[in-house]
């Protein structure tokens, strides 16, 4: 289709999410039109490597033969039914491979609830916690812990354990009742402590809310090892296992929402696993189906399902569910997803690329304005400061984070900042040379900056 009047249509009929719509007007967006491997190709026939995996979710490329044909295959078969009442094939066979993966992962929990996207599994975890108390007669639980700049999704519930004030300040009087705790964020510590000399002093923290709170608290919600949405910010080590000891000791559950950090991105399986952990309830979604087709996933260990078996009178029953719940072509594409992890070894094969990215982030940490580069595994970030040395900020409204992005996607290299942090996150099958070109780029575009 022409290109003006796809451009006219977009800007006439679409919202476009976290778009303040008056400069997108004043815009020309970027249409694709294609994708192949790390890279996509607009409308005008330019291909741009993929730098952020069309938003987290790219683990094996686009366009990937064996998922193009296990979505064909299951087409011809059938689309949709429904959960609810009735069951289907893929699902049942990809419920029993999570359950498998997670087990043999080191996190235990094989009961598999489905819904279609990171903010509906995160929903379902909050929802499952709190009526878990509930249906063991323990009553006063009503409130969540969660950490400051946290993310975990745009709706109601999700929102209320976020904690990106620029997000989420506005909904204040509609949100669930929540406590936030520090973040566990090094380079800006609230508490003005050093790591490791402070012997995770934001841990302190925690169990001080946790201790206060017990009785009201159902849960803590993280997001293990690494924040994302807060600004790629990477937890220092033994944090995790903390919150766990924590958890433990005070009796309450521990939510691992690793629906950004799951399905390798931390160069293992689940982020949960660098600290031998295993929390409660776990959510996933993003990279499950390779970004073909939206599925998530909220799975639980057998305590906390077990305490939804009963009477129908005793009213136990877990009532929520979705029209799309287990769809059958994003469970059918998601096995076949799977099945490339174990055919290909993608996650043992990220250590040479992890390491190169390490030493590509050492070369930018030295540039003017580089603040802090952060890594785990295959996800990174570079905090862009207008003063290296009292870490200042640049002023919201210079947009500093979007000038580096669009220099790159001058250079064929299609990114997304979070504020001024240039986030690099990459589909795990990238070449090492590509992953070379986008840090050299990401570097030559910082280098670059006017000010
Ligand atoms: N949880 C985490 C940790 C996320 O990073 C995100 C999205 O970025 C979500 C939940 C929400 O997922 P979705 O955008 O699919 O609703």
């Amino acid at each position: 289709m022409n290109k003006t009047i796809l451009i006219e249509w977009d800007k006439k009929y679409i919202w476009h999410p976290f778009t303040q719509m008056k400069n997108w007007l004043d815009d020309e967006p970027t249409i694709f039109i294609e994708g192949r491997d790390c890279f996509l190709k607009d409308i005008d026939g330019k291909w741009y490597l993929d730098g952020v995996s069309s938003l987290w979710v790219n683990i094996h490329g686009h366009r990937r033969q064996e998922i193009d044909e296990a979505l064909k295959s299951q087409i011809d078969k059938l689309a949709h039914s429904t959960l609810l009442g009735a069951c289907n094939e893929p699902s049942i066979v990809l419920a029993k491979k999570i359950a498998d993966l997670l087990t043999e992962n080191g996190v235990p929990l094989t009961k598999i609830f489905y819904s279609d996207n990171g903010s509906t599994a995160v929903e379902i975890a909050m929802k499952i916690a709190y009526q878990y108390w509930i249906n063991q007669g323990i009553k006063g639980k009503d409130t969540f812990v969660s950490l400051k700049e946290a993310y975990h999704g745009d709706t109601i519930g999700a929102v209320s354990v976020g904690g990106v004030e620029l997000f989420h300040e506005v909904y204040k009087p509609l949100l669930n009742k929540s406590i936030q705790a520090p973040a566990p964020y090094c380079y800006r510590c609230e508490l003005n402590h050093t790591y490791p000399a402070c012997e995770l002093g934001c841990l302190n923290e925690m169990e001080k809310i946790i201790a206060q709170n017990q009785e009201k608290v159902i849960a803590v919600i993280v997001e293990p090892l690494v924040q994302c949405a807060g600004g790629i910010i990477v937890w220092p080590e033994g944090y995790l296992k903390g919150l766990r000891e924590l958890c433990n000791k005070y009796n309450i559950l521990l939510i691992a929402d690793e629906v950004a950090t799951g399905f390798g991105r931390t160069g293992k399986m689940f982020a949960c696993e660098h600290e031998k952990v295993s929390p409660d309830i776990i959510c996933l979604s993003k990279g499950i189906t390779n970004g073909y087709m939206p599925l998530a996933i909220t799975a639980v260990n057998e305590k906390i399902f077990n305490a939804f078996i009963g009477e129908l009178e005793e009213k136990k029953t877990f009532y929520h569910g979705h029209s799309y719940t287990g769809n059958p072509l994003a469970c059918a594409v998601a096995l076949a997803n799977l099945e490339i992890f174990e055919k290909e070894k993608t996650v043992e094969k990220l250590l040479p690329k992890i390491e190169l990215l390490k030493n590509k982030l050492l070369e930018i940490a030295q540039l003017p304005y580089v603040g802090d580069v952060r890594q785990k595994g295959m996800i990174a970030g570079v905090e862009i400061v207008k003063d290296k040395k009292n870490k200042e900020s640049f002023p919201y409204f210079e947009q500093t984070g979007w000038k580096i992005v669009k220099s790159a996607r001058k250079y064929g290299v299609w990114l997304r900042p979070l504020g001024d942090v240039i986030v690099i996150m990459p589909p795990l099958v990238i070449s090492e040379e590509n992953l070379e070109r986008l840090l050299e780029v990401i570097k030559g575009c910082i280098i670059g900056l006017n000010y």
